[in-house]
């Protein structure tokens, strides 16, 4: 297949990240176009690209990362994002070890997808927390995946055949490579069963499953002798009645080392109720709006063997190109741009009083206010400023009705980067709207005879201050609030504000 051109960088919608290089060969190969590279790529941009275009008008970027662990992804994504600004969402597509279970009958091969289940969000990082008595608390949680992948994702688990489906975008693209051992990224078909499996060249693919207790006999051994010498170590299974993968939805356990230990995997299984293991996806999903989706290759035990990867990397791609058939292009490209969802604003249009003197007193009491405690509480405090307000921090000057209705659709339209005009309703909805959090300043709150209330957007994703030299404005404080009160100027702020005013300082 020649390349056609490469398209301006704002047609691409979709970044895909690999996490396999099989995952990435498999990538290419179901593309329906491809695309020349990019002919000016940043310099500080060190990802490689594949651009092309897949089922049914999606313009894709795809990269793979080549080195495992989240920090490598994140950086990959956000590098992603810096050369190709207009991406509205992620796939994050590798192999993975699956977390067979009485309840999920998940085997070789098939496919695990993440989606949001009872307490995580579609992908647990299983190893950032602390252990602390009566159990474990995890540290922070994850994005969820955007809602359209979501929705397409609930769209195709009520499609019945899907893994036939994928298995024919695989065959298709993939099937000249077909029982072609001496290609290292060709891929294998099973001809049979999963659970009973020859391949189409006659070699052994296997699918064993070892009891959780049942170690891998030794670095020098292959797992048929691990079968061969301890035959009750064997899990016996039910062989599938169809060929195809079976497609298994829940949440994806990440962490920054490979699971090798089935007891450890049970357990967090268990603790998590995580699917599938995977040692990417969480570097990922607080800059990178995306879905996971892996192919299972192992069982995350010490018997671990590399049969399974060509194969379990292809039908993981083959699922999401399946996905994206599910949505339409004119879908994604109404979506909100990654980089502007992950944009903060800080939107303090003027400086009320240059002279800006006489805050000592003010600022210590702050600090007071907002740093009691011990050192921890108060790094504590910071880390959880800088977390809390995502969105951005907005200065509304409160003198009258009309320069707080001005501010806030200044504000909205800074941040929104509106180029139209926009009217206060719709300024007062965007903040409304938004899912990440904001905080407005409401400076010289001093008119009695305005209701503020009427000013704050609702919703429970931002926080307003107000800053006042009327007491009367207590009636505005959330309960949980305290406010804080600060003294006259003192007279070395006096003198200071004196001396600046006048030039002479
Ligand atoms: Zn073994």
């Amino acid at each position: 297949m020649h390349p056609t051109p490469h398209l301006p960088p704002d047609q691409y919608t979709v970044g895909w990240i690999c996490t396999h290089p099989l995952a990435l060969h498999a990538a290419r190969a179901l593309l329906t176009t491809t695309h020349t590279k990019l002919t000016h790529q940043p310099k500080n941009d060190k990802n490689t690209y594949t651009l092309g275009r897949i089922s049914p008008h999606h313009n894709v970027v795809i990269t793979c990362i080549s080195q495992s662990g989240t920090v490598p992804v994140a950086v990959a994504a956000t590098s992603m994002q810096s050369t190709f600004k207009w991406l509205r969402f992620g796939l994050l597509v590798g192999i993975g070890g699956g977390i067979p279970s009485v309840k999920n009958d998940i085997r070789l091969g098939d496919v695990v997808v993440s989606r949001p289940t009872g307490q995580g969000a579609g992908v647990v990082q299983y190893d950032s927390g602390k252990s602390c008595v009566g159990g474990f608390e995890r540290i922070g949680t994850l994005d969820k995946p955007p809602l359209l992948l979501r929705s397409a994702m609930t769209s195709l688990m009520a499609t019945r055949g899907v893994g036939r489906e994928i298995l024919e975008l695989v065959e298709e693209a993939l099937g000249d490579e077909g029982g072609d051992e001496s290609s290292e990224n060709g891929w294998i078909r099973p001809s049979s069963v999963p659970g009973d499996v020859v391949l189409t060249t006659g070699a052994g693919l296997k699918d064993v499953l070892f009891k959780a207790d049942a170690e891998h006999l030794g670095s020098n051994l292959t797992c048929g002798e691990c079968e061969e010498r301890d035959p009750q170590s064997v899990i016996s299974r039910k062989p599938r009645k169809t060929p195809h993968p079976r497609v298994f939805y829940g949440n994806i356990g990440s962490g920054n080392s490979v699971m090798k230990n089935a007891v450890q995997r049970d357990a967090l299984a268990k603790r998590d109720d995580i699917l599938c293991f995977e040692t990417a996806a969480a570097g990922l999903m607080d800059v990178f709006p995306c879905l996971v989706i892996q192919g299972v290759c192992g069982y995350a035990d010490s018997h671990q063997n590399k049969d399974w990867q060509s194969y379990s990397a292809a039908v993981a791609s083959g699922y999401a190109k399946r996905l994206l058939a599910e949505i339409s292009s004119e879908e994604v490209e109404s979506l909100e741009t990654i980089k502007k969802k992950n944009e903060s604003y800080w939107v303090v249009p003027r400086v009320v009083n240059p002279d800006n003197t006489g805050m000592r007193t003010i600022l210590e009491t702050l600090r007071q206010k907002l740093y009691l405690g011990t050192l921890q509480e108060r790094a504590r405090f910071r880390y959880s400023l800088i977390t809390k307000i995502e969105k951005g921090i907005f200065w509304i000057d409160a003198q009258d009705e009309d320069s707080i209705r001005k501010s806030i659709v200044e504000a909205a339209k800074t941040a929104s980067e509106e180029e139209k005009e926009v009217d206060y309703k719709s300024a007062r909805r965007w903040f409304e709207n938004q899912n990440k959090s904001w905080l407005l300043i409401l400076d010289n709150a001093e008119n009695t005879n305005l209701n503020y209330l009427e000013f704050f957007p609702s919703g429970d994703s931002g926080c307003v201050i107000i800053t006042t030299r009327g007491s009367e404005y207590q009636q505005y404080n959330t309960a949980s609030q305290q406010d804080a009160e600060f003294e006259k100027l003192g007279v070395e702020d006096l003198v200071e504000l004196l001396l600046e005013s006048a030039q002479a300082s």
